[in-house]
């Protein structure tokens, strides 16, 4: 029992339903908050106007972005590196959270642009350390013709009996080089801006790219993009997370040393799951900071218009629809903590913690965006507004970083084997 002796108001933190949290968290999620609020909002608002070639140009705000990230010294790989598991499960979702609040599509611009140097630096080589520790990078999965396919490498999801297509990037092991040829997908987040990529594609190591059940063979791969033979589409236009820009990124006969090679033949899988689990994880969190800022723009809302007599608030539909919102803010927080901490405890990682939070919380964000619109009334869907950019952004989450029903599909499948494993079922 807790004993009480008077009934105060409840006591909220920043983000809410805050409870244990150390003087040094709060005060990294001050800083985070206070960068995601005078940096990284007004510049998402202003770039979410831009066409996609004006949100890549050279007098593109992007620009202020990445110098402000880097001189704020909150995104510092070597003091990251340096966490505990514990610190790396605290401490990454309160700053992704508060970034998020601020601006989502630069929230996953500064993560994905820092993929291929944390994975350069993660294998502890010095020549790719040198080579890729300082580059700009963007991670390549997707091709025109492999979407959902590339998330299902594994085949547990495809038509029995069926075989993968053979996608449109193909590299072959050529002695001492990779040789790579053909296209990327239109959607590589950051491809536009990017000096490098991490990416893994089908590969014929010389015995053909097909493996026996019908998949394909991978490899992961840090390319450069000074090499011959590369060259970029023109940036995508899209609904929505218009700060982190998409394009197609084209390889004609590039040639890559085997010693950029991360993850060969039997290793390409495991290591393109471990990239998935994580970019699942950092949606969950990235798309909760999403549906708090909705939430928090309807709550100041609902005390300033007035209808049916004073403020809105003032109508108990309103205050119930609006604790929904908060409600559902909380659970989104809730299984993204709880991914963090599965994925950096002693049963993680795994695709499945990620997946679930990530499939959970977009899908919430929709709804809370949604709802946040609905608050505005006929407000809510004019550019005058946040919101009409807020629900645009949420929107992406379904698809982006697997698409929720593949990814549902994928979860399920893996209950299954669990549950079939434990009692010798086939
Ligand atoms: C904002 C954004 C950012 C992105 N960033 C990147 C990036 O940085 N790098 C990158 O490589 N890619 C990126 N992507 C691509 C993204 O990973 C794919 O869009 C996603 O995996 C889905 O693939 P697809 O679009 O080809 O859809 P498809 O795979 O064509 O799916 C179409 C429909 O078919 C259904 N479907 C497909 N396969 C199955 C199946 N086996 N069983 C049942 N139903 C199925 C799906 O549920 C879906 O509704 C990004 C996408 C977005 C939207």
């Amino acid at each position: 029992m807790f004993v009480l002796n008077e009934v105060p108001l409840p006591k909220l933190g920043l983000t809410g339903l805050e409870g244990l949290m150390s003087e040094e968290e709060l005060a990294i999620q001050e800083v985070a908050h206070r960068f995601a609020e005078e940096v990284m909002r007004p510049i998402g608002e202003k770039m979410d106007k831009l066409t996609a070639e004006q949100a890549v140009a050279e007098d593109s705000p992007v620009w202020e972005f990445y110098d402000k990230l880097h001189e704020s010294g909150i995104f510092d790989l070597e003091a990251i590196g340096g966490m505990t598991d514990e610190e790396k499960a605290r401490i990454l979702p309160i700053i992704l959270e508060e970034f998020a609040w601020g601006d989502a599509g630069l929230t996953l611009l500064a993560m994905v642009t820092h993929f291929a140097a944390i994975t350069a630096v993660g294998t502890g080589n010095a020549e790719l350390i040198e080579r890729f520790g300082h580059l700009r990078g963007c991670w390549i999965g997707t091709q025109p013709d492999r979407g959902s396919d590339v998330l299902d490498i594994d085949k547990t999801e495809a038509i029995p009996g069926s075989k993968h297509g053979r996608g449109n990037l193909i590299a072959r092991v050529d002695g001492d080089e990779l040789v790579i040829s053909g296209q990327t997908s239109a959607w590589v987040s950051g491809a536009p801006l990017a000096e490098c990529g991490l990416m893994y594609t089908q590969c014929d190591y010389g015995d053909g790219i097909y493996r026996e059940d019908g998949g394909l063979h991978y490899v992961g791969v840090l390319v450069p993009f000074d090499l011959p033979g590369f060259s970029r589409g023109l940036p995508l236009e899209k609904l929505g997370l218009r700060s982190l820009p998409q394009g197609e990124l084209y390889f004609d006969e590039v040639r890559v040393p085997m010693s950029y090679v991360i993850a060969g033949k039997e290793q390409a899988y495991p290591s393109f799951f471990g990239s998935l689990t994580f970019g699942n994880m950092e949606m969950s969190i990235t798309y909760t900071g999403i549906a708090r800022a909705a939430y928090e723009h309807a709550l100041t809302y609902v005390h300033e218009r007035k209808q049916g007599g004073g403020e809105i608030i003032n109508h108990q539909s309103v205050r119930a629809r609006l604790f929904d919102m908060f409600r559902n803010v909380e659970a989104c927080r809730g299984m993204a903590h709880r991914a963090f901490n599965y994925n950096y405890g002693p049963n993680g990682p795994h695709l499945l913690g990620s997946a679930t939070a990530k499939t959970f919380v977009t899908k919430t964000s929709v709804d809370v965006t949604s709802e946040a619109l609905q608050m505005f009334g006929g407000n809510g869907l004019t550019k005058e507004y946040p919101l009409e950019k807020l629900f645009r952004d949420a929107r992406a989450g379904l698809i982006t970083d697997g698409e929720n029903n593949v990814l549902s599909l994928k979860g399920g499948t893996m209950l299954s084997q669990i549950y079939k494993d434990k009692y010798g079922l086939t």
